[in-house]
């Protein structure tokens, strides 16, 4: 059994069946098997299935909302968001089946068209921060595709996955077709990797655990998605609103408890703005409400576990230039205070390393080249703000950082209608908007002789 771990009580909230290699053979047999008739299913019938299910999830969306608020340790008004993107996700990719265009090419003696088939069995690993919704990213584009799929999501976090499989099948999804392993990543999610009947996989986790993955999946020629880590940079210029930029920033990097993939943990500011926006910055973390997940004012929870706790803590040694710091709630849970260093120079270890907890390093710069050239010293690219009132420089700032995702005057990384990955060791890919359908699907060109 897994015992399943509420962070902010370290009590165990429920035990679930451990699956292991023969449980993962046995989910990917069951997708095997359901894949031709699935695959025939009429576009529309496809759709119907998608907007059932996006119905069923919506009719449970509160008890979704508090298990994965109380499974993940989030603010319970955060995992009502999760959840509502969710049922948005699956209602998008509704859209889907019936839009899933080939192309007629003009070609010499005949006729040329391409069609765009589902690739088969899928396999689907995710991580414990986002548990639900980034299942719902894979999970959508991949049936409404045409695709069947094993879904491992991470131990810790394993419950709203294993009630969307309930869910689904309640709400009438053909057995098989969407199938949820959960046990350990060595061994379910690395069967999925090697395993000769799965055609791809769909990962969402740590850049190190991708460059495994993307190595094992090269053994029998999968496709592969890989969403990985990021150590995004927040630039504020001295010409932004430096009230917005400053309460905006510490739930860029603070939401989730700073396990967000998208955390702008790098805030860099323009000199000549220094002290102002400190002292903005000072108010606003000092003012973060950290605490119960399931209370309605919270907006921080606790770390998903103590080995998390003791990553993030390593990062703060007692020399740590501590510029700003918030509290915490005494008693169990795996709390860690909301933690500003400044100022940190680019290459220091807690500015380099995705940290993934709540401590943002802050780094100044003097000008557009610098800002530019900072954001880029990385080996991610992921995501990142911009803060300016300057239009033009927003643009070209934008365009000169390489990253998947950017947003200027505003946190935004995610909308289920727009592209979303990473540029570099970020990953490959794109999920959401139309394109993650082209990484569910392979184009097949025919040929047909009219002479
Ligand atoms: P992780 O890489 O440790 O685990 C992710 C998943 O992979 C889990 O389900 C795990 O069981 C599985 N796994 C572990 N070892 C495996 C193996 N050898 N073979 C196959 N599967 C294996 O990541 P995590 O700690 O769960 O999540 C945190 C990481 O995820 C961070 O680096 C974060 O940046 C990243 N993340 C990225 C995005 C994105 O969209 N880019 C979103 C959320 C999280």
């Amino acid at each position: 059994m897994i015992a399943v771990v509420e962070p902010a009580t370290e009590r165990v909230m429920a035990e679930v069946p451990r699956a292991g290699v023969e449980e993962t053979d046995a989910a990917v047999a069951r997708a095997k098997r359901a894949f031709p008739a699935w695959r025939d299913v009429a576009p529309a019938d496809r759709a119907a299935h998608l907007r059932r299910l996006a119905d069923a999830l919506e009719a449970e969306s509160a008890e979704l909302s508090t298990l994965e608020a109380r499974n993940a340790g989030k603010p319970i008004t955060d995992a009502r968001g999760e959840v509502a993107m969710v049922i948005e996700c699956f209602r998008y990719y509704a859209g889907a089946p019936e839009r899933l265009l080939g192309q007629t090419i003009p070609v010499a003696g005949g006729v040329d068209v391409t069609f765009r088939e589902p690739l088969g069995v899928v396999g689907l690993i995710t991580p414990w921060n986002f548990p639900l919704v980034i299942a719902s990213w894979k999970v959508a584009p991949a049936l409404a595709a045409g695709n069947t799929v094993v879904l491992k999501p991470a131990e810790l976090t394993p419950l709203s996955s294993l009630e969307l499989e309930r869910i689904a099948l309640e709400a009438g999804l053909p057995e098989g077709v969407l199938n949820v392993v959960a046990g350990p990543g060595r061994e379910c999610g690395q069967r999925l990797v090697e395993h000769p009947d799965v055609a791809k996989i769909a990962f969402t986790g740590s850049t190190d655990v991708g460059r495994g993955i993307a190595a094992g999946a090269a053994q029998t020629i999968k496709r592969v998605t890989l969403e990985l880590g990021g150590k995004s940079a927040n630039v504020i210029f001295a010409d932004a609103d430096l009230e917005a930029a400053a309460a905006a920033a510490p739930i860029a990097v603070f939401g989730n408890a700073g396990q967000d993939c998208c955390a702008r943990s790098r805030v860099l500011v323009e000199r000549s703005a220094m002290d102002e926006f400190m002292a903005a910055l000072e108010r606003e973390v000092k003012a973060i409400r950290v605490g119960d997940p399931l209370s309605e004012s919270t907006q921080m929870g606790p770390l998903i576990s103590a080995d998390q706790r003791e990553a993030v803590a390593s990062y703060v040694p007692d020399d740590a230039p501590v510029a700003i710091q918030g509290s915490v709630p005494g008693g169990p849970g795996f709390w860690f205070a909301p933690t500003v260093l400044a100022p940190v120079s680019n290459s220091d270890r807690a500015a380099a390393d995705e940290i993934f907890g709540p401590v943002a390093c802050v780094i100044p710069f003097s000008g557009e080249a610098e800002a530019v050239k900072i954001a880029n010293d990385t080996i991610y690219g992921l995501s990142g703000s911009i803060w300016t009132r300057d239009g033009a420089k927003a643009l070209r700032v934008a365009r000169g950082i390489d990253t998947g995702v950017i947003s200027v005057n505003s946190n935004s990384s995610v909308r289920v209608t727009t592209p979303f990955g990473g540029f570099k060791q970020s990953g490959v890919g794109r999920e959401l908007g139309p394109d993650a359908l082209e990484h569910y699907t392979d184009v097949k060109n025919v040929y047909i002789a009219t002479g």
